[in-house]
């Protein structure tokens, strides 16, 4: 049987390595991005460059979307604008649309009655694993929806991930996200927080480090973060602009079913505070940057 036509959107940190990823598969692979320089590498490789969002979702028998936040996704798939809108319209009947931005579970469910009148199949299916799981192929799957359409979407999603947790239908997958990113989020701060009061004491962070990774406080997202901030080289794996819109997303959701969720409302402030001073795009492990002020 001939491989579907995957269509991708977004080819930004993530995207473009899920893309290749895929090509690496043996999908014929159509992309499109925002700024079309961002597709060159997947050109070169094979990948075919549409003109306009609605283009390659025409094309696809699965359509992935990988876009920064929900303003992002709906511009994509529902604004008026020819070149950067409408996909979703332009979807095939019986299609297989899989999102994988982390955006709000409301904004899931609302792509998912769209996408049932209009008679496509739709996964909500953020991922964790970070840029190099997204090179690797080792990305984790949080996946909402039918488990029939996981089954059809599975080769594809199992060319960029290594493991695809089912977690409910539609909305479910994006839930668990923002609860695992609130986790990564509080784990960071709490280490940045903890090597001020050591480095403010006069002592070098990396006994900090070093004992807490021999201890019950480990921690696998600080064995990549904590060397970050200490060498305080903060260039972007995972944008601190997006950790503090996962944030928000979490506090609506919170906010939403009546769950207080206090320290994330706390570490939304620190997250706040370093995105407003400072200049450029940086990691959020330079959260860190709060206390060195
Ligand atoms: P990025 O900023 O590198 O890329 C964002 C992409 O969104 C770009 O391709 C950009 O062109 C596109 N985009 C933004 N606004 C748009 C608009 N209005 N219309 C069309 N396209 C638009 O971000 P990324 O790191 O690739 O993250 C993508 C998604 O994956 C985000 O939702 C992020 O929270 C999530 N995520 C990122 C990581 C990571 O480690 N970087 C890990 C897990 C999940």
């Amino acid at each position: 049987m001939p491989q579907p036509t995957v269509s991708f959107i977004g080819l930004g940190l993530m995207g473009r390595p899920m893309g290749h990823n895929l090509l690496k598969a043996g999908f014929p692979l159509l992309v499109w991005n925002r700024t079309a320089s961002r597709a060159d590498s997947l050109v070169a490789a094979g990948a075919g460059l549409a003109a306009s969002a609605k283009e390659a979702a025409a094309a696809a028998d699965v359509l992935v979307t990988m876009v920064s936040d929900p303003p992002a996704l709906e511009q994509v798939l529902w604004a008026s604008d020819e070149k950067s809108g409408g996909a979703f319209s332009a979807l095939k009947k019986g299609a297989i649309y899989i999102d994988s931005s982390t955006v709000s579970p409301a904004l899931a469910c609302k792509i998912a009655g769209a996408a049932q009148s209009a008679g496509v199949r739709f996964l909500d299916a953020p991922v964790t694993g970070g840029t190099w799981g997204a090179e690797k192929g080792e990305l984790l799957f949080m996946i909402g929806g039918e488990a029939e359409t996981l089954e059809a979407a599975r080769p594809v999603l199992s060319a960029m991930g290594k493991k695809l947790f089912h977690l409910g239908p539609n909305g479910a997958g994006q839930t668990v996200k923002l609860a695992m990113n609130l986790l990564l989020a509080l784990q960071v701060d709490a280490f940045a927080e903890a090597l001020a009061l050591v480095t403010g004491a006069g002592f070098a962070g990396e006994k900090l480090f070093e004992v807490m990774q021999s201890s019950m406080a480990r921690s696998g997202v600080l064995d990549v973060k904590a060397p970050v901030m200490l060498s305080g080289d903060y260039k972007p794996s995972f944008p601190l602009r997006l950790m503090h819109k996962d944030l928000g997303l979490a506090l609506d959701l919170g906010n939403q079913l009546g769950v207080p969720l206090p320290a994330a409302a706390a570490a939304r402030e620190i997250y706040n505070s370093v995105k407003g001073t400072s200049k450029g795009d940086l990691d959020y492990a330079a959260v860190f940057q709060f206390w060195k002020k």
